[in-house]
Parts: structure tokens; sequence; C-alpha cells
């Protein structure tokens, strides 16, 4: 057997560890969060694999590359190209589809050139986002923006009273003059009391000149309807990069384009057929339906192209990923969708003796997918490759050839190995992670009483069947079901659109601001910088980052960014400040013997240690509560992780009370020991008179609600109902829920 063999690692918390990791082997790395897992996979190994590649390019195009420090480690032998599949969003524009991301489309594309009937050409004439193929209209977009006349106009209201609501059109603008002083219109009749001849003038009537005085002299100008000048206005030009583009951004939507009705090709590429069906029809239909289409397409010529595409698409399905489309945009896709996305792209390499990287892979997977997930995984070890996977799920650990649990807590008390060996071994040894394997939670017993409901009434978002559903206050709802089954359309579009007061807190980005960091997210900073000033008699500005108090060079970033078109962005510290963020004079103020970088530099944990004042502590306890007990007070928001994210904002919220919050799968990056801290959170949240709505695909959590609502029974059309509602008790005794059916066994 041979080994990636490590000695004295040190990034970030990691404590000069020594390891060897069996190459063509799965080994799976566990630990609380924050306990060095990533300091070790992706910091330590992966970053200096991809150095160690990059260095064998030339000059030329090492130039060009994201410039990898060496990782803080005596040695790292043996390694082999690493690839990381992380649950960084795929993004792009709406040009980048499942289907062209995973070169599927690019096999359909190929097939349609060959056996498609009539013919259209080569392959480009079926490609959307090539003027040989594209519909002129939308050019391959399949939409278009247009004005939404719900949100532009009020027709309880007169054009007197301003029934227009786009800027601009305001009572006694220019704009506004152009419709009311034409004499076309009673200018006190509410819009809703208008003929239909009325709105066919005011949205699309041509015509008559109309004059009116202004304050430069007369006008005289053609009318134009609404929607005719908005198009001109704004649709046509670039409403991109228009200064008042957030504004005008809602009161517009997307509409399908009436060309090719979504279909983004032109009439050339839509009339050639297989089978009867367009590419675009294909695109369109769902993974798990699509295979069975592509099957029984059995043209000699067509053979290798079939089954290479059967190969992909059957690899999708066994992913949990049979509900989405080909056409389904990438920018839409949640990060777990993403990263199973971007596996299947490796499935179809022929590379071996790779290094493949995962990071929680079984996110936004229910159970009953995990198990697939794991077949891919072993699928990916056996073509001679090396798995190494951060996950805490107990399925995926069981899996393992090999286990590394690193710990034992987070921070400064984690860093160490804590265990190495086959997966029996973890389960009896000590430490947080053998004891949660060891003990399985039962079900919870004493359900909370809601105070009330909040109906959602004929949802039919995506694949929702008409779903009528009540939501319980004052308790824990736990919302459940299979990917794809309708989670987040139901919680995320339908309930906080119907219920817009409620908070969601989800994994998105917390900041746009590079110089954004937990201290600053929580308002602590503000407390910081006025503790310094009082104790140095100075002004509390001084120690902004944005102030003349920060270094000049790094603008108080501590770092230098350099931003590449086509990569990641490559980072370096500040070689004025030496990463200190601060002017020598500023650094030079202290606060019990503290420089304000020096605080910055502090965990929270250890912060709550150094603060006295009220006002600081309670930010930094609810942070400790919510489990970033670990992070420091001046990591860039730019480093911290999804779940990080949202549980950063969960901290942000602790304070308040009688809210309605939503959160979708904040187990994310959790170790079991974490999971157990989340749920005692969330029942605070929920003691303090606050109501708590969550996705989520983790049983310890399930068994904690009060209340499930569960829905499928399946993914995409398939899905789309409620399969059950109640405690998590009467759950265990349904039927027909896959669900219901993991818990049974999970208790078993
Ligand atoms: P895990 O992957 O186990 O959750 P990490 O390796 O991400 O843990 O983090 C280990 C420790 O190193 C934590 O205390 C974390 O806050 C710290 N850390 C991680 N990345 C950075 C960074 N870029 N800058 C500063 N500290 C970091
Ligand atoms: P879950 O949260 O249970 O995984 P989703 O609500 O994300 O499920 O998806 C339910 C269905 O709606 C799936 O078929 C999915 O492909 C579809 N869907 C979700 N979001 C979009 C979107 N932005 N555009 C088109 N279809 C979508
Ligand atoms: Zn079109
Ligand atoms: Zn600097």
């Amino acid at each position: 057997m041979s080994y990636i063999e490590i000695t004295g690692a040190r990034e970030n918390n990691l404590k000069n560890v020594s390891l060897k990791i069996p190459k063509r082997q799965i080994t799976v790395f566990t630990g609380v969060s924050g306990s060095g897992k990533s300091s070790l996979v992706f910091d330590t190994i992966a970053a200096e694999s991809q150095r160690q590649l990059n260095e064998t390019f030339t000059a030329f195009v090492r130039n060009r590359l994201p410039r990898y420090g060496r990782p803080d480690a005596d040695a790292l032998e043996n390694l082999s190209p690493a690839v990381v599949v992380g649950q960084r969003r795929l993004g792009g524009n709406s040009r980048s589809t499942v289907g062209t991301i995973t070169d599927v489309y690019a096999l359909l594309r190929l097939l349609y050139s060959r056996v498609g009937r009539p013919h259209a050409g080569f392959s480009n004439a079926f490609s959307f986002n090539d003027p040989a193929g594209m519909c002129p209209e939308c050019e391959g977009v399949g939409k278009k923006i247009a004005l939404d006349l719900d949100r532009a106009l009020d027709r309880s209201r007169a054009l007197n009273e301003g029934a227009i609501l786009l800027p601009n059109f305001g009572v006694g603008t220019w704009y506004w003059k152009t419709y009311a002083l034409s004499g076309l219109f009673d200018n006190d009749k509410p819009l809703r009391d208008y003929t239909g001849a009325e709105w066919e003038l005011l949205l699309r009537g041509r015509g008559p000149d109309v004059r009116f005085e202004t304050k430069g002299g007369p006008v005289h100008q053609k009318f134009e309807g609404l929607l005719d000048k908005f198009d001109r206005l704004y649709i046509k030009r670039d409403i991109d990069t228009m200064s008042n583009r957030e504004a005008l951004f809602r009161f517009v939507s997307d509409e399908v384009c009436p060309l090719c009705a979504g279909a983004r090709l032109n009439q050339a590429a839509l009339s050639s057929k297989i089978g009867g069906r367009s590419i675009a029809e294909l695109a369109a239909m769902e993974i798990r339906l699509l295979v069975d289409v592509v099957a029984e397409i059995t043209e000699p010529v067509a053979a290798t192209m079939v089954e290479a595409l059967l190969d992909r698409l059957r690899h999708l399905i066994s992913i949990g990923l049979g509900y989405l489309t080909l056409n389904r945009e990438t920018s839409t896709l949640s990060g777990g969708e993403s990263q199973r996305v971007k596996l299947v792209r490796h499935l179809g390499s022929s590379l071996a003796d790779m290094t493949y990287v995962f990071d929680e892979p079984t996110v936004g997977l229910h159970p009953r997918d995990v198990s697939r997930m794991n077949d891919l995984l072993r699928e990916l070890r056996d073509k001679g490759n090396t798995v190494l996977v951060v996950e805490h799920d107990r399925d995926v650990i069981a899996i393992a050839d090999h286990v590394v649990d690193v710990g034992p807590g987070a921070g400064g008390d984690g860093g160490e190995i804590v265990y190495e060996g086959d997966v029996s071994g973890l389960y009896r040894a000590a430490g947080l992670t053998g004891g949660h394997l060891r003990r399985d939670p039962p079900v919870k017993r004493d359900f909370r009483e809601p105070t009330g409901w909040l109906t959602v009434a004929g949802a039919t978002a995506h694949n929702l069947k008409d779903v009528t559903v009540s939501f319980p206050t004052g308790v824990l709802t736990v919302v459940t079901g299979v990917a794809g089954s309708g989670k987040s359309t139901l919680v995320g579009e339908v309930f906080l659109a119907r219920y817009p007061q409620s908070v969601a807190v989800d994994q998105s980005g917390v900041s746009t601001s590079i110089r954004s960091s937990p201290a600053t997210y929580t308002g602590l900073m503000d407390d910081v910088r006025r503790l310094f000033a009082k104790a140095c008699g100075v002004s509390p500005s001084l120690f902004s980052f944005n102030s003349a108090g920060a270094c000049p060079r790094c603008q108080g970033l501590g770092l230098i960014y350099t931003d590449l078109a086509f990569m990641e962005g490559v980072t370096s510290v500040c070689e004025a400040c030496e990463g200190r963020r601060f002017r020598e004079e500023v650094l030079a103020h202290r606060l019990r013997g503290r420089s304000v970088h020096e605080v910055l530099e502090m965990t929270v944990g250890e912060a709550a240690g150094f603060f006295t004042e009220p006002r600081p502590l309670r930010t930094l306890r609810a942070l400790e509560e919510v489990g970033l007990g670990y992070l420091t007070l001046g990591q860039p928001l730019s480093t911290l992780s999804g779940g990080e994210c949202q549980r950063i904002k969960l901290a942000a919220e602790l304070r308040k009370k009688g809210g309605v919050y939503v959160m979708d799968e904040p187990t994310t990056g959790l170790h079991m020991a974490d999971v157990e801290h989340l749920i005692a959170v969330m029942d605070k949240l929920v003691d303090g008179g606050n109501t708590v709505i969550v996705i989520e695909h983790d049983l310890d959590v399930v068994k904690s609600a009060d209340w499930v609502i569960d829905l499928g029974p399946d993914g995409g059309d398939l899905g789309g109902s409620v399969v059950f509602e109640g405690t998590p008790e009467r759950l265990l005794r349904a039927r027909d829920s896959l669900t219901a059916e993991h818990l049974r066994r999970d208790l078993a």
C-alpha cells in the first residue's frame, strides 16, 4: 500500500501533526467544526498538490495561475494531483445549465447533428450559445425581461393620484405629463375602471402629439404607450449598467420568450427531431424520464454517443439529481446540488490516480440518497483514485476504508489527530465522534403546543401540487423530504412570500465588503472601537478599517487581493503592515495590554474571557451558543462556509423576540456534537416566544421537532405533495413516507 505522508503540519490551528493517508482508498475526516479538518485537507493537502502541479508548468503558464503558498508543514510526500469538489455554487449566467456544465447537452447536440431529421447542420446548429442555433428574439436565453404591470401600476389610483409607480413617473414629472396632459385620459378615473380601449391606449398607444409647458418652454412629443416607452428607455438599453437599476429591477420580471417559448433555439434547430422530439423537448424533461427516451435511440451510427449519454444520465440519477432537467440554470442550484453536478463531471473523466477532495457531499441529501452517493465515491476509488471526504454523516463514515478524527475541540482546543484507523475502531474510540456514533437519541415525547397556525393555500410554484398546509407557531417545525421534493420551494419561496415578515436565516454569504468579519457583522467592532477610544483617550474612528488609522497599503485588509479574470483570485499578506491592518501609531494604543490587532486575532472564545463589559459579552455569548466560538474576530467573512454564515446570522437574531425564523439545512458543516448544540439554540429561540421552521435531513433534528411536515413522495414531478404532517411520534407510524421509513430504520 502507498501513502500520502504528512509531517509536521501547522496550518491555522494544526498542532504540528504527522499522519499517513492510504492512497487509492476512501478516507473520511471527522471532528467538530473548527477542529481543523479543512486546514488539513484543503489548506494543506489539496493546496500543496495544486502548488506542485503548477510548478510543473512553464514559467509562462505558471505566472498566470493562482500562486499557492507552500503550506506550513515540514514535509508532504507522495501527493497526486488534487481536484477539489466543493460546495461553491456553480453560479454562471443564464447560459450555463445542468446540460452544458455536465457536457450532456454537448453529447445531445452531436446526436441531433447525426441522426436528427430533417438535418439542421452540425452540432453548433443546436447550440443556444452560438448564433447558428440561438433564438434570434431572446438570443438563446429563453426569456426576456419585461415590465411587470402588477408592480408598476396601482390600479386603485387615478393618474392624478400617482397610479404609475415607476421611478421618474411621479405626479408632476415630465414623464407623468406626457400621459396626464395628453388629453387622452380622465385623470381622476382609477385605472381599474378603465375600458379596454383606454388600457390599450395607456399601454400600447401611439400617436397624437402631446404638448405641454415646462419651465424650459413648451414641449411637443409623440404619445407613446407605457410598455413601449419602458422598453425603449430601459429594456432596450442595458438595464444592468444604469444607475437606478436597483429601483428599476423592482418593476420588471422575467417572461418566457414569445418566439421560442423558452426553448432557446431557432426554428431550424427546433424542427429537427429524433423519435418525434426536438432537442429542447429532451432538455426540458426530468433526467429520470429522459434516460428512457435516450435508451430507445437504436440507430447504429449513434451507438457510442447513446452509451456515453446514458452513462452520464445514470450517474446524475444515482446521485439523487434525477428530478433536475438539463435546461435548469446552474445559478439556481443549491450548494449541495452544485457539488453533486460537479462530481458527475469528474466521473466522466478517465484520469486515474488523482486525489478527489469532497466537502460534505451529503449536503441537501435525504438519507435515501446517501447510499447512492456512497456508490459513486466507491466508483471513483475503484478507478484508482484517492478519495478524501470531510463528512459528518454516519452512513458515509461507515463506508470509509480509513478514518481520521481531528480534535478534540475547536480552534486552539483542536488541531490534533485524535484517531486514525478503520471505522470499527472509531466506534470504540474515546472522543466526541466515537461517543456520538455509539449513542442514538430517541424521538422526543414532550411536544410543545402550537400557539396558532400560518397557512399557505393552493401553492403551485415549481413542482408543488396545489399544496395547502399549515405551519404551527410557537413551536419547532421540521420540513423533510427527499431532494427535489419541494421543500425549498414551499418554505423558501411560497411561505416567505406569503409571510414576508419572517426572517430567512440562510446560507448565502453575509456580506459584500471584503473588510467584513465576525466583529463588524455582529456590531462587536463598534464596542471594540469605543472601548479602545475610552481607554486611550483618542477618537474611536482611528480604529476603523476605512479611516486614516488603517494601513494605507492594504486599506485595513491586512491582505492584498489580486483578481484574476478566469480563476479564483490570489491573496497575499500585506507587506507594509505584515497583516496587522493598522498604522504603527494605532497599534501602539492598548486596551488591557492588547493592541486592536491582537484583539481581532482572538477567537470568540478567547474574547469572551478578555472582555468584561456586558455589551460585547452578550454578542460573544451568542456566537458561542451557535457553535462559532472558534472563529477569530477579524477573520474575513469570505472565508466562512455556508453553514457558518447561516449560524452567524442566527447569532445576530438571538437577541430578538417574537419572530418567525426559517432556515435551510442549518446542520450543514456541523459535527454530531455541534448538532446537539444547534438544537439547543433552536429550542431556546422557540422558548423565547419565536417560531422556528427548518428544512432538515438530519434525523437527530427531526427527532427533536414538535411538528414535522414531510414532502414527497419523491423528487421533481413525483413530489410536490404533503405526505405527512404531525408530531415525530406519529411520523414513526406513517406509511408511504420515505422519511418515516428511514427514521424507523435509524431507531431499529
Ligand atoms: P473544520 O474544517 O474542522 O471546521 P477549520 O480547519 O476550518 O476547521 O478551522 C480550524 C481553525 O482554524 C478554526 O479555529 C478556524 O477559525 C481557523 N481558521 C480556518 N481558516 C482560517 C483563515 N483563513 N484565517 C484564520 N483562521 C482560520
Ligand atoms: P427540495 O428543497 O425538496 O430539494 P426544491 O424545492 O428545490 O426541492 O425543488 C422542487 C422542484 O422544483 C424540483 O423539481 C426542482 O428541480 C424544481 N425547482 C426548484 N427551483 C427551481 C428553479 N429556480 N427553476 C426551475 N425549477 C426549480
Ligand atoms: Zn427565444
Ligand atoms: Zn497593510
